[in-house]
């Protein structure tokens, strides 16, 4: 039997394992919270930190393959693992430039993939002397996600917030919709699309609020995004999941923003929504088996469900009952004890051959469901 570890034992970790119970194959985590929401469904869990060169390398020794479900690892032994025969997927090569968003935005130029116009910065001070090329986003390059390293700078005074750090100046982009492509690819290099999907932003948080699966979009579009998805994936040789994140703007063009090289938010619907979703696609790549169907079985959406503004503390799913009793609608809680202002906490999936279905749903979920600390009773 295969052995095959994850390093990072969040929400993403816990439904690849879900996934993994299916097949033959003897799981390991890595992550210093031994409480992390992938702790109980591994075989081995081991504590220590995914940023530690001795940790990572000792944790991945012996393993046949290792996958991650966050990029911040230490890429360092990864790649003295791959030199040693061990599997890595991503390859370490395409984490590093995905995990730098200055050489991940090179690597779009160099394929000549559409992205965005930008500009290094290596500081502020950067920033401010290239204020003629606002409005733009500045980006760090290291370390950000979930919103936290981007900064919005639409005119001179907005500079004052962005990152004192190396990073990029991005065009601001009119955008019209966000969508995300999954893409598949195994180690023979055959390919898998999933239908790509609509994004819904939370402005407030900066965090995706929900999605639709299939995205609505025009066919020509359509091939746009898949296309460039195509081009980013094969350009980064590497066998794994992907997930491309591009904007589509008001004149109908497409820009990738971002990829990330691993199972990703926006393909939480295709673990009901799809016949392979993409965590058992991610273990019939890792296992070597043929890659599955990633057609949808119906369209789907997916509300996050985050924590409740003012609410630190023990989680308490206030409004869930309600939420079970509704038809072909899906509960995910990731089993975080504690909640905290928009932290992610669960995810709920909705199926429906009717898109206004999906959205009405989406939006009773969103007001029934909330995430607070435990009255006391
Ligand atoms: P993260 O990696 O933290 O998710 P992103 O690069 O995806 O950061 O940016 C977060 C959000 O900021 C995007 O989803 C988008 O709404 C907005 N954004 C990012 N880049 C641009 C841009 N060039 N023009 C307009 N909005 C942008």
């Amino acid at each position: 039997m295969k052995r095959i570890g994850i390093l990072g034992g969040g929400q993403l970790g816990r439904m690849l394992l879900q996934a993994a119970a299916n097949y033959p194959v003897e799981t390991y985590v890595l992550e210093n919270d031994p409480q992390c929401p992938a702790a109980h469904l591994c075989h081995h869990f081991t504590c220590g930190s995914i940023n530690d060169f001795e940790t990572v390398y000792q944790f991945g020794k012996g393993l046949d393959a290792l996958t991650i479900e966050i990029e911040s690892v230490n890429v360092e032994a990864l790649e003295k693992l791959e030199a040693e025969g061990v599997k890595i997927y991503p390859k370490p090569s395409a984490l590093r430039t995905i995990k730098n968003k200055i050489l991940q935005k090179q690597f779009y130029k160099e394929q000549q993939v559409r992205t965005a116009e930008f500009i290094i910065v290596d500081n502020l001070q950067a920033i401010k002397d290239n204020a003629h090329f606002l409005p733009a986003v500045n980006k760090i390059a290291q370390g950000g996600y979930d919103g936290r390293g981007v900064q919005v700078m639409r005119d001179v005074a907005a500079i004052e917030k962005g990152f004192d750090a190396p990073g990029i100046l991005e065009k601001m982009v009119t955008i019209d919709k966000e969508i995300a492509q999954i893409v598949a690819i195994n180690e023979k290099g055959e390919i898998v699309l999933y239908p790509a999907v609509d994004m819904v932003f939370d402005p407030h948080l900066n965090l995706l609020d929900f999605q639709i699966s299939p995205a609505d979009i025009p066919e020509k579009t359509l091939w746009k995004v898949e296309a460039l998805s195509l081009a980013v994936v094969k350009g980064l040789k590497s066998p794994g999941i992907f997930a491309v994140e591009l904007f589509i703007d008001k004149a109908g063009e497409v820009y990738v923003n971002e990829t990330a090289p691993r199972v990703h938010n926006s393909g939480h619907h295709s673990i009901e929504g799809n016949y392979s979703s993409q965590f058992d696609m991610l273990w019939r790549i890792m296992l070597g088996y043929p890659l599955g169907n990633a057609d949808e079985i119906l369209p789907a959406a997916i509300v996050n469900i985050l924590g409740e503004e003012g609410h630190s503390g023990p989680a308490y799913y206030d409004g869930l009952d309600q939420v079970l009793t509704m038809e072909h609608v899906f509960v995910h809680i990731y089993g975080k004890k504690d909640t905290k202002p928009g932290r992610k906490m669960g995810h709920i999936t909705i199926l429906s051959s009717n898109r206004h279905d999906l959205v009405h749903k989406a939006h009773r979920i969103r007001q029934s469901l909330k995430v607070i600390t435990k009255k006391d009773v």
